[in-house]
């Protein structure tokens, strides 16, 4: 693209794993895509996260009981789950909306269904990369340990692990003996925990750069600090994107910022109730014992993921919108909580420390699918905490709905016009 205007096919805007894996499967399916990424491909929320590809825990945010469990933690700045106080209508909105969909379990056991049937299907299409990229990006099958501490979270888990169970995740418990001998680098009390034998993980950063890379081999334009910056509109289409390096006129847009939904979406007319959920990472080098997968310290709501040459810890979910401020309080209950169960190097040997958004709706399901008032005009956003674990699967859905294709997966789940609508 120059500085005069040209056309393509299709504009995805927004270069994470989800714009990423649906320009793979339209260009898969011969159609001539264009990404623009204001920034850098991949550097966005999809960069440092957990790297976890697992559909044990592809479940929709907002789940029956959490708002009740959450209150208590929502003004501790060292909670696993943080809400800075402040006077804002949309905040408001959206925490009613989280509390409402919380509140029905059958909508909730279709949601896990949803994202359990997309994560199965992207961690085998991880699984494939892995076999074939040039780039390795640490993929590997190890499971997940949920360790428990209290027997009432435990018994909770079991009953959660059981709705994925017949989907295809199996479990199994383990008592607090085979823990320590499953993994020994957990040392901390704990009353047992349930392992995911299938579950798998990988290096976040460097999975999507195996799919951007195979997505330019599938003849994918990659643009790179490309920023959309306004669209001009007609009654039901967007005709032109306006772009820091120039014009498009594009015949379908996609858009896939992530936790920019709702800023960005408000250039298409659309008023997303999307809100950044920051989480941190820390990337430190491992100690005298590796862990053999992944672990999970359920109550703390910590992360661990083992990379060959650092260990790498996660959590907090602080809804802040898109500010991407460090709160090193935060970052350091992060290390001082995992210091507490497992046997690590000193986490004040940290050597990074990343941070990035989670994109959220208020009931915590992806949008996929066309927004409400155009024809052209098409949504994958909201992913929370599953992007990594359902991306590839998001693209192919979005890819089949925009080429007319029946669907492999049951789009109604995600339909996007239940909050991307044109005003
Ligand atoms: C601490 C933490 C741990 C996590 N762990 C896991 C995990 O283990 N497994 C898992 O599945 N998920 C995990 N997640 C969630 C996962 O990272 C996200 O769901 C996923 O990255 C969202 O991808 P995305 O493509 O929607 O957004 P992003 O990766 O944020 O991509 C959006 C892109 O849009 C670009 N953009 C924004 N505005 C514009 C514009 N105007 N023009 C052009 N480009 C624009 C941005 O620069 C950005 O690159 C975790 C998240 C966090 C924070």
């Amino acid at each position: 693209m120059s500085d005069h205007s040209s056309s393509c096919d299709i504009a995805i805007i927004g270069g994470g794993v989800i714009g990423v894996a649906t320009a793979l499967e339209l260009a898969r399916r011969g159609r001539s895509v264009t990404l623009l990424e204001r920034d850098r491909v991949g550097y966005g929320c999809s960069f440092g996260n957990c790297g976890w590809l697992t559909p044990s825990l592809a479940r929709p945010l907002a789940s029956p009981g959490q708002a009740r469990k959450a209150l208590p933690w929502l003004l501790d700045p060292e909670s696993p789950f943080y809400i800075k106080p402040r006077l804002s209508p949309s905040l408001a909105s959206w925490l009613l909306g989280f509390v409402l969909a919380g509140r029905s379990p059958e909508r909730f056991r279709r949601g896990v269904a949803a994202l359990v049937e997309l994560s199965n299907w992207t961690v085998d299409a991880w699984e494939d990369l892995a076999l074939r990229s040039p780039i390795h990006f640490g993929y590997a099958r190890h499971g997940l340990l949920a360790v428990f501490e209290s027997q009432k979270s435990l018994d909770a888990g079991v009953k959660l692990a059981r709705l994925s169970e017949p989907m295809g995740v199996p479990f199994e418990v383990f008592t607090p003996e085979q823990v320590r001998q499953h993994e020994p680098i957990v040392t901390g009390p704990q009353v047992g925990a349930i392992h995911y034998p299938r579950d798998a993980h990988c290096e976040p950063e460097k999975a999507v750069f195996a799919l951007a890379d195979e997505a330019r081999r599938a003849g994918v334009t990659i643009l790179e600090g490309a920023e959309v910056l306004s669209a001009d509109l007609d009654a039901d289409s967007v005709r032109t994107l306006r772009t820091t390096r120039g014009l498009l006129r594009p015949r379908q847009v996609v858009l896939a910022v992530g936790a920019w939904s709702g800023s960005l979406g408000r250039a298409f007319r659309l008023r997303i109730p999307m809100l950044g959920a920051k989480g941190y990472a820390i990337l430190m080098p491992h100690g005298p014992i590796r862990p053999r997968g992944s672990i999970l310290l359920a109550e703390r709501k910590i992360g661990i993921n083992p990379h060959d040459h650092v260990l790498r810890l996660a959590g907090t979910l602080e809804l802040v919108g898109e500010d991407l401020s460090v709160n090193l309080r935060r970052v350091q209950a992060i290390a001082k909580g995992a210091a507490g169960m497992l046997e690590m190097a000193d986490p004040s040997e940290h050597v990074q420390v990343w941070r990035g958004l989670r994109p959220c709706t208020p009931d915590g399901m992806p949008m996929i699918g066309r927004a409400g008032g155009y024809q052209n005009l098409w949504v994958s956003t909201g992913h929370q905490m599953t992007g990594l674990k359902t991306g590839p699967g998001s693209g192919l859905l979005l890819a089949q709905l925009m080429c007319g294709e029946k669907p492999t997966f049951d789009p109604a789940p995600f339909r996007a016009e239940r909050y991307a609508r044109r005003i």
